[in-house]
């Protein structure tokens, strides 16, 4: 790599550090404070305990001055009485701000995922990212930011510390005379030689964690997503009891052991990997330590045999030493895993910068209460994001006021996309659409979505009680729910539960709640579609499950509720949808055909003849 590229990365690592730094202090603002000061008041504690205990010793051994030893003794007792009760105040405040910048780290996530484009939360990148987002929040996340930081300013600390404290004894010379190897150890020769000897295994041991990180930072990252492939046989295919009866009925159970087999040897071998690259350089690294350390020992030892310092002063030298090697390392350590923790932060702010395209709008839609909401297509097109071909192409077609409208087509023909489309879910990638002749990217986005109602084929319930579910609010009109019940025919099933409105949908937390049928879920969802009471209601093949003649009887039914207002109805079963004044055929993504049952019968070419033919003999057949 190039020093440019290297220079480059650091300023990136720096810049969203910063940023990070900034972010934790509105969660918690005497986080980093405390962290600071407990890192200080630890470093603090153990030099002035191993400063004083030095200046003790030489004393016994040395003056022997009582006076001075007792001021010394009770200097040190309550010196680091203090600093040991200062960091444990910090730590304890530490471990509560920790736990308050996780909950708001995963609120701020969590709202920021809510207010997302609809587009971005069908993203699979992006949905990856949130997911390796959560993964390593587990490991930490942001306040892991805090305790690297700490660490790095405890390592810092040392090393100031442990220079200061050995620095004069380069500059010490015993007053003796001296011969041999005592002599060269006491001379300023060897002094220099010494420091230049710690410099340079501080300077080998930084470069060499940094090489053996990096490299165990891409074995790490290939070591988690195997974990989380075999992870996914374990949970998906043998945990999930859905799956338990795909695996049993195909007799899956060996295709699952071969696959998670595989995966489990491509882990051992990484394992293998990491361990080699410890022995590889870790083991070398500590072996040269030792050898540099020895000397450093001997060195120090020979200059208290000429007399230069004493016993205290020997073991203060060579602890400090020891220490100012270790903080070395372990700050190297520190700074490459910074950047690997970086690389999560990174990740964080790119999910939580990912920009809201659909809110730029801010004309608030017209209030109407005789619902003349028109609105139009305009040559729209839109292939979905990273996709190459078109799933709408060109389609003009305008919704008036009242209509009851059919979409019909095969799977894939684009019928849900034209939904999606229409309610703003996605925009069109090129052409646009109008509500009431001004293009709907110009409305406020929230009201806007205001006028759909849509019952989806995935629709999807909440382990909330049942008014919650329909009214989608905490608050919600009692008397307007229980009619909208009625309308979809939950009535009866719903005042028999235990709590009635109150009662938890599902047992997922509430042993009280109840557990529901697909069919009563389609009519909570339908009353959650007329409660909402928009000007335009949308049902998109919620009754797929059903068979036609109950489909039929669903789809007539919603058409006597929603009255004035504008309904679409899906569906690929064309008799579900006679009763509609205007039907449109999707094929290919396009708009082929538009008309009425009657009309569109009337050209035995068309595809909707086709689809008709080809259902209606389906049905005659069965009715024989
Ligand atoms: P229909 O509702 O008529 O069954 P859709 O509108 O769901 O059809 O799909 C139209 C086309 O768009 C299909 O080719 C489908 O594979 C594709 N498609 C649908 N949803 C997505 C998506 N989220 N990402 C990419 N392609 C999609």
């Amino acid at each position: 790599m190039k020093i440019k590229e290297i220079i480059e990365i650091i300023k990136q690592d720096l810049n969203t550090t910063k940023r990070a730094i900034k972010l934790i202090q509105t969660f918690t603002p005497n986080y980093f404070l405390h962290s600071f000061l407990f890192a200080f008041d630890l470093a603090a504690a153990q030099y002035i305990g191993c400063f004083l205990a030095a200046e003790i010793t030489d004393e016994v051994t040395g003056g022997k001055d009582i006076k001075k030893m007792a001021i010394m003794v009770v200097v040190m007792v309550i010196s680091e009485l203090v600093l040991v009760l200062l960091s444990k105040y910090s730590w304890r405040r530490i471990r509560v701000n920790e736990i308050i910048t996780q909950q708001w780290e995963e609120i701020y996530l969590n709202n920021k995922s809510f207010s997302m484009d609809y587009k971005n939360m069908e993203d699979p990148e992006i949905r990856a990212k949130r997911q390796a987002i959560v993964d390593n929040r587990n490991l930490g996340g942001l306040s892991y930011l805090v305790s690297r930081l700490s660490h790095i300013m405890r390592n810092i600390i040392n090393i100031v510390f442990s220079i200061i404290m050995v620095a004069d004894m380069f500059f010490n010379h015993s007053d003796k005379p001296l011969t041999g190897i005592v002599a060269f150890a006491d001379s300023w020769v060897a002094s220099l030689l010494l420091g230049v000897v710690i410099i340079i295994s501080c300077v080998v041991s930084f470069i060499s964690v940094q090489y053996v990180e990096s490299k165990d930072y891409i074995i790490n990252k290939k070591i988690s997503a195997t974990k989380k492939i075999y992870s996914y046989y374990l949970s998906d295919y043998l945990d999930d009891s859905k799956a338990c009866k795909d695996v049993h009925i195909f007799n899956q159970q060996e295709l699952i052991v071969n696959a998670s087999d595989k995966i489990h040897s491509k882990w051992l071998s990484l394992i293998k990997d990491k361990n080699e690259l410890t022995k590889k350089y870790g083991e070398k690294t500590q072996v040269i330590d030792y050898i540099i350390l020895g000397l450093i020992y001997s060195f120090v030892a020979l200059k208290a045999i000429a007399g230069t310092f004493g016993i205290g002063s020997f073991v203060k030298y060579a602890t400090c030493i020891q220490k100012l090697m270790w903080n070395t390392n372990d700050f190297s350590l520190m700074l490459s895993r910074m950047h690997s923790l970086n690389k999560y932060i990174e990740d964080f702010f790119e999910y939580v910068d990912t920009p809201t395209e659909m809110h730029y709008g801010t004309i608030p839609t017209e209030k109407r209460m005789d619902n003349k909401y028109d609105i139009e297509f305009h040559n729209v097109s839109f292939k979905y994001p990273n996709t190459e071909n078109y799933a709408i192409k060109n389609l003009n077609l305008k919704f008036k006021v009242g209509d009851r409208i059919a979409v019909v087509g095969m799977n894939g023909s684009g019928k849900t996309t034209m939904i999606k489309l229409l309610c703003r879910l996605y925009d069109p990638t090129e052409g646009y659409i109008t509500l009431n002749g001004i293009d709907i990217q110009k409305y406020d986005y929230e009201d806007y979505l205001k006028l759909f109602s849509v019952v989806f084929q995935d629709f999807k319930l909440f382990s909330f009680s049942v008014g919650e579910n329909v009214a989608a609010s905490v608050d919600y009109d009692e008397e307007k729910v229980w009619s909208s019940l009625e309308k979809a025919g939950m009535l009866e099933r719903v005042k028999a539960m235990p709590k009635g409105l109150k009662t938890p949908v599902y047992k997922d937390f509430e042993e009280d709640g109840v557990e529901i049928s697909g069919g009563e879920a389609q009519k909570l969802a339908i009353a959650r579609a007329l409660y909402k009471d928009a000007a335009f209601v949308i049902l998109d093949e919620p009754t797929a499950s059903l068979d036609p003649i109950a489909e039929h009887e669903i789809y007539s039914r919603f058409n006597d509720m929603v009255k004035d207002k504008t309904a679409v109805y899906i569906s690929h079963r064309l008799s579900s949808c006679r009763f509609c004044d205007r039907i449109l055929v999707f094929d290919n993504g396009q708009l082929i055909q538009d008309g009425s049952h009657e009309n569109l019968l009337e050209n035995p070419d068309g595809k909707y003849s086709e689809l008709w033919n080809a259902q209606a003999q389906y049905y005659a057949e069965n009715k024989v």
